[in-house]
């Protein structure tokens, strides 16, 4: 489908062609060269830390931090329920059982306190988790200060899916330093993008090594093929590189122009029947994209569909994991009876975002919006 405004859409600053042109010049057009060295060395930078390691995807670089977590055959995962499918496939590539969480209303992510249910059931029954997939989902970043003493307890590490969240911070911590190991995806439709990857960080330099090695196809340094562990062909191609290279220095700035559409959205629908996502104090959320929840679920379609007349590209929130036909036999943990996550997709609307979306767009779609509550409600 092809629209005019879409949900989220890459932006470039000019720089990407000469970074990419050196790959074709030194004719280093696959896994070596130097863009993936610099690429790797600017966004460790960004995020102040030492290393980190550009992969094909940013499902590769949870593949690939599930594992060096200790995830195989037949252990236990906790994952955050509402989420994209790419944060939860790696599990069962691992063949590991997912325990899927409920989100809580404060920042639409994983609820500690489903989360301390979960621990509590898998202490009793003797299925305590290898890893916590946190996610922070639309760039909103997950209320660590509870969920890393929780897990400390339990001695059970965090595996943080900062896909959505390269830019934001909480606390005046960047998103992607509170797990032990995070991912990023640079998809077409992140933040900033390589039109194709991800990077997998840490602190520890020894994990990345071992990650760097089975992204390589866990090839022994010796002049032939020897192998003793089996790997992947993981790592970012080194013309991808080039444009992560360009985009890097833009982060902040793309990500503070979608801050500001989260503000121009916040004013523009404020008589609208609907609420955005809360920002927790203390948090600076890169606004990934703007999602509101309708008060009126039956709403969420027609509006898409009012939207989509005027080439205006929105979509539904994601639809929870435990709901999901191909998850749905794992069991699933909320504080009560409510199913905050299912609640969340029910009514949740996602609405253009791009950082190269205009004022002039913007300002059609807050219209098409106000226009379409005010004849039906
Ligand atoms: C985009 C995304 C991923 C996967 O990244 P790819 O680069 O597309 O593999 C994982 N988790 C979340 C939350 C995402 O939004």
């Amino acid at each position: 489908m092809e629209y005019q405004i879409y949900l989220s859409q890459p932006q470039q600053n000019g720089n990407e062609m000469a970074f990419v042109e050196k790959a074709f010049d030194t004719n280093f057009l696959t896994l070596f060269g130097e863009n993936v060295k610099e690429f790797e060395q600017k966004l460790s930078n960004y995020l102040e830390m030492d290393t980190c390691l550009a992969t094909a995807s940013g499902t590769a670089a949870l593949h690939l931090g599930l594992r060096k977590l200790g995830v195989g055959e037949g252990d236990y995962v906790f994952a955050q329920s509402f989420t994209f499918a790419a944060s939860v496939n790696p599990i069962l590539y691992l063949g590991a059982i997912p325990v899927f969480i409920d989100s809580e209303e404060r920042t639409w992510n994983m609820s500690y306190e489903a989360l301390e249910k979960a621990f509590g059931w898998a202490q009793k029954e003797g299925k305590m988790p290898k890893a916590v997939i946190v996610v922070d989902l639309y760039g909103q970043p997950a209320e660590y200060e509870n969920i890393i003493p929780l897990c400390k307890k339990y001695n059970v590490p965090i595996l943080e899916d900062a896909a959505e969240a390269l830019g934001s911070t909480y606390h005046d911590h960047k998103c992607g330093t509170f797990g032990e190991i995070a991912a990023f995806s640079f998809n077409s439709n992140k933040i900033i993008t390589t039109g194709g990857g991800g990077a997998v960080v840490s602190k520890d330099k020894e994990a990345i090594k071992k990650m760097r090695y089975w992204a390589m196809q866990a090839r022994e340094p010796l002049p032939y093929y020897e192998h003793k562990e089996y790997g992947y062909q993981y790592r970012m191609s080194n013309i991808l590189a080039g444009i992560g290279c360009a985009q890097v220095p833009s982060i902040d700035e793309y990500a503070n122009r979608r801050r500001e559409i989260n503000r121009l959205y916040q004013n523009g629908l404020a008589e609208c029947p609907l609420s955005f996502m809360p920002i927790p104090k203390g948090t600076n959320p890169n606004c990934w994209l703007t999602v509101v929840k309708l008060n009126n679920k039956e709403h969420v379609l027609p509006l898409i569909e009012e939207l989509e007349k005027y080439s205006i590209e929105a979509r539904m929130a994601w639809k929870p994991m435990h709901l999901q036909p191909v998850y749905k036999e794992y069991s699933f943990f909320k504080v009560d009876k409510k199913e905050v996550s299912k609640e969340l997709f029910e009514h949740g609307l996602c609405l253009p975002s791009a950082s190269v979306m205009t004022n002039e767009e913007q300002e059609l779609v807050i219209d098409v919006i106000k226009k379409f509550f005010d004849k039906d409600c």
